[in-house]
């Protein structure tokens, strides 16, 4: 971190300069002396998203993918989320679980049956189950993309076309 910023941190803010941010590739992260971690990424790039929405179906689209592939290329595999104290493979299953919940004529059956198969893990799993629960793909991931190119962020003076609202459910 620059000397200056170092200066405003600690002087104006009274940052411990022991919390001082750890440069990494594209970003920062924050270390306590218990070893949290707190990462900080400067995204200069898109990713497409698992969901997208079809307004010639006017519903969600999902993917029909091999769930072991799209693990594979997930960036998120491994960022387990908890709600409600319970533990989520990841934030996007219960986002899936969400968005049926809240619009369920906009997600197509077939996918509602998929995601409302999941279960999160609790306090009273069986640790080698929930250790396999999390680290390994699970069916829902059938439902995000094998393939997630990357688009870099750039500044065009071209006019671009936004899709419109979808409607409310
Ligand atoms: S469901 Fe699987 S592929 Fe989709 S975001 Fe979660 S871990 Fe990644």
């Amino acid at each position: 971190m620059p000397e200056n910023i170092q200066i405003e941190c600690s002087q104006q803010f009274g940052l411990s300069p022991e919390l001082f941010p750890q440069i990494m590739n594209q970003g920062y992260s924050f270390v306590d002396s218990n070893g949290v971690t707190v990462r900080v990424e400067i995204a200069t790039y898109f990713q497409s998203g698992s969901i997208s929405y079809s307004d010639e179906e006017q519903m969600f689209e999902f993917h029909k993918s091999d769930p072991v592939k799209a693990h594979e290329t997930c960036a998120i595999n491994r960022c387990w989320a908890m709600f409600d104290g319970e533990i989520y493979k990841c934030s996007t299953v219960k986002a899936f679980q969400e968005l049926a919940d809240q619009h369920p004529t906009l997600v197509p059956d077939w996918a509602k049956e998929i995601i409302y198969a999941y279960k999160p893990g609790t306090v009273n799993d069986d640790l080698d189950q929930l250790d396999a629960h999390l680290k390994n793909p699970i069916p829902q991931c059938s439902l995000c993309n094998e393939d997630r190119p990357y688009k870099n962020i750039s500044a065009t003076t071209n006019r671009i076309k936004f899709y419109k609202k979808r409607p409310n459910a």
